[in-house]
């Protein structure tokens, strides 16, 4: 579904994705562990097309997204997208925030999009919260709609970035379960996460980033298991 060739991307002189090859199956979930600064969330937004790369290529279900001329906002549609925080239009109620990707992407009709965000809320938990402002949700709470809309588009490809790192401990549970329902599935993710235990649990395959290049990936009991890198080692070293 998704492949990256060869990926490079700098700010400036610093080289923050130094050759990345990277294929991803439909219904795969895929996690991106590595240090702060490894380059994980430059990688899920060159991506999204929120950086331009410098060479390599980037193909999502067959068409090069990485070609200047490409539609990005037709790319965009294909792929929900989740955050650490901010994700949610404070100044619109849940629903409203839903409807809007729906009535903008897929050019549903107010009914419509109203019927299918009242499900997905339901889904997730949170029919009871619809006409409320985000600020009034805890941030579980929050990060459930905010997948929720990530994926009422039926997007071919979801990328989440730490969704629970800005989460007080007892509300990580909530937003995990979520996403493995979303794996349970068959969506295919693609998350950059620093929860080990659950990359453990949910990933089909972990992927190890050390400034800027794939240096070990595989199935989670492996990458867990049996490091084969002394640097992974010691980055695991660090959540034990
Ligand atoms: P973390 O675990 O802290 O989220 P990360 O693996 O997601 O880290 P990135 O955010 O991808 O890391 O950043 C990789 C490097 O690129 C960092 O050194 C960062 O300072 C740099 N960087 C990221 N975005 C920019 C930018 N827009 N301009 C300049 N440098 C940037
Ligand atoms: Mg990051």
């Amino acid at each position: 579904l998704l492949r990256l060739d060869d990926v490079y991307k700098s700010f400036g002189d610093h080289d923050v994705l130094r050759g990345i090859d990277l294929e991803v199956a439909q219904g795969e979930v895929v996690a991106l562990i590595g240090a702060s600064g490894s380059g994980k969330s430059t990688l899920l937004r060159t991506i999204n097309l929120l950086e331009p790369i410098d060479d390599g290529r980037i193909v999502l279900g067959g068409v090069d997204i990485s070609d200047p001329r490409v539609d990005v906002d037709a790319v965009r549609a294909r792929i929900g997208v989740v955050f650490q925080q901010y994700n949610l239009f404070p100044h619109l109620t849940v629903q409203h925030n839903i409807t809007l990707a729906l009535r903008h992407v897929h050019r549903m009709k107010k009914s419509e999009a109203d019927a299918a965000a009242t499900a997905l809320l339901q889904r997730v938990g949170l029919a009871d919260k619809a006409a409320e402002h985000p600020d009034r949700l805890s941030g579980g709470q929050q990060q459930r709609v905010a997948i929720a809309r990530a994926v009422a588009t039926s997007p071919e490809l979801l990328l989440l970035d730490e969704v629970t790192s800005a989460l007080d401990p007892e509300l990580v549970g909530e937003v995990l379960d979520l996403v493995r329902d979303l794996a349970d599935d068959g969506m295919t993710i693609v998350m950059a996460t620093h929860e080990m235990a659950f990359a453990r649990d949910v990933a089909d395959r972990v992927v190890f980033l050390d400034a800027g290049r794939i240096l070990e990936q595989g199935p989670p009991a492996e990458v867990f298991g049996a490091p084969r890198e002394e640097r992974t080692r010691e980055f695991l070293a660090r959540f034990t």
